[in-house]
């Protein structure tokens, strides 16, 4: 893709994606001018802190701002902010925004997000409605939701990922009574192993956080409250109740695809992405998660929610605007934060055939590694930042390892290494 200096370069999206996107074009060389658009009404911000410090007060929300508000001066990057891009054509490479402009474009990069997957039929909309009832997503969902943490009230959480694990950490240590709804036979089972969920969930019941796996949601129950409605119970499939002052939905991430898809790109399960970030159309790039792209590790397509991930393909998809093509090819990882555990993992936890074990999960700090053959493939730790930095370059690596040195606490992993 040749850089275009005579047209502007646009992103659409202001999250972690385009915060990376607009300050590394400089970084990479782009000389022409830049413009990125968000619909919400802030600089691009951190999302992570928003079920951590954010959501308990401890981290002022000034300190979120990815990036200061003098790096895109200092990379003269214009922001339109507060306005959403509601259509893309392609043909004529225009944008048209929700407040009726339209805006001409060279380049364009989509960093879209997602949003979260929200209850189905009427009873979704209607729980929707009501003021103790939150999804979280947003600066402005935390806001809100922050305002109902008082000790003593009663929260409960549908699903048990790690947006939802988080918020119970964060709602126990503030002191209320909280209760998780998971459909599935186990916590946080769409992203790692038996034996990590079996953990976790321990450390949740120990800390006093009543956990239901296996129970479905069926319905709500409502109480007046002035001119509308509060939900007061959840009632579920297998006749369970739980009474409820507060109710935060945490079932899953939606792509949002909308714009690109109404515009012909090819979509699946995202913006289909090459590894270079080039969707269908030679002249948009798309990063974060709303891509679906090729991951060299897993040898087919994946779509990535993750940190990480958005700003690892925010600088690849910079360089190809920039001409200097170079492929996408990080190790997935994620980290998440409760109580004290700090949680991340490497790799894409399935097709492994073993699970090792490094450390005592008693002591609240070991490493899980999962192998497929002698190599390992995913890797989850536990208060062992180390650890972590090592399995990432095991899996990077893909060397055969002896499962009974990465069991040994005596053996450092670095020996491991080929690249020792
Ligand atoms: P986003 O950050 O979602 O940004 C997309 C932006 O584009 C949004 O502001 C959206 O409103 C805007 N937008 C969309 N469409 C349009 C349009 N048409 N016009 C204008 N603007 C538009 N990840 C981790 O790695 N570790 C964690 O611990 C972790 N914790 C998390 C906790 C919470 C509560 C949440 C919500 C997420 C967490 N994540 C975590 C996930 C991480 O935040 C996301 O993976 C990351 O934000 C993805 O960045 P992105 O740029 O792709 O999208």
């Amino acid at each position: 893709m040749a850089q275009d200096s005579a047209h502007p370069l646009t992103i659409v999206g202001a999250g972690h994606g385009a915060a990376e996107l607009a300050t590394s074009l400089r970084e990479q060389g782009w000389q022409g001018s830049i413009t990125l658009i968000g619909d919400e009404p802030l600089l691009p911000y951190q999302r992570p802190p928003l079920s951590k410090a954010c959501l308990n007060g401890s981290m002022e929300e000034a300190a979120l701002l990815i990036k200061s508000p003098a790096s895109y001066l200092r990379s003269r990057v214009e922001t339109i902010l507060g306005v959403r891009v509601v259509s893309l054509n392609c043909a004529a490479k225009q944008l048209t925004l929700s407040d009726g402009r339209t805006l001409p474009y060279g380049k364009l990069a989509l960093a879209t997000g997602g949003r979260p997957r929200t209850l189905p039929g009427e009873e979704g909309s209607r729980a929707a409605r009501a003021p103790n009832f939150f999804y979280l997503r947003s600066l402005d969902d935390a806001r809100r939701l922050r305002a109902h943490l008082v000790p003593g009230a009663r929260i409960a959480i549908v699903g048990a990922g790690y947006i939802g694990l988080e918020v119970a950490a964060t709602a126990r240590e503030n002191g209320m009574h909280v209760t998780v709804l998971e459909a599935m036979p186990r916590v946080l089972a769409r992203v790692t192993s038996p034996e990590l969920s079996a953990f976790v969930e321990d450390c949740h019941r120990k800390a006093g956080v009543e956990i239901r796996t296996g129970t479905k949601l069926q319905a709500f129950d409502y109480a007046p409250d002035g001119n509308g409605e509060r939900i007061v119970a959840l009632r579920c499939e297998d006749g369970s109740v739980f009474a409820a002052d507060v109710v935060v939905v945490g079932i899953g991430l939606v792509p949002n695809i909308e714009l690109a898809q109404t515009a012909g790109l090819k979509i699946d399960n995202g913006i289909v992405v090459d590894e270079f970030c080039r969707t269908s159309d030679p002249d948009i790039v798309a990063a974060g998660d709303c891509t679906n792209h090729p991951s060299a590790l897993l040898g087919r397509h994946i779509r990535l929610e993750s940190v990480p991930n958005a700003v690892e393909q925010a600088r690849t998809a910079a360089a190809t605007l920039c001409g200097k093509e170079r492929p996408y090819r990080a190790v997935p990882w994620f980290w998440s934060d409760q109580y004290d555990l700090k949680l991340k993992s490497a790799g894409v936890c399935e097709a492994y055939d073993r699970v090792v074990l490094r450390g005592e999960m008693s002591s609240r700090s070991f490493a899980l590694f999962y192998l497929r053959g002698s190599r390992v493939v995913a890797a989850d730790t536990v208060n062992r930042p180390q650890d972590f930095m090592l399995a990432k370059r095991l899996i990077a690596e893909s060397q055969d390892v002896e499962a009974s040195q990465l069991a040994d606490l005596a053996v450092p992993l670095a020996n491991l290494l080929k690249s020792h």
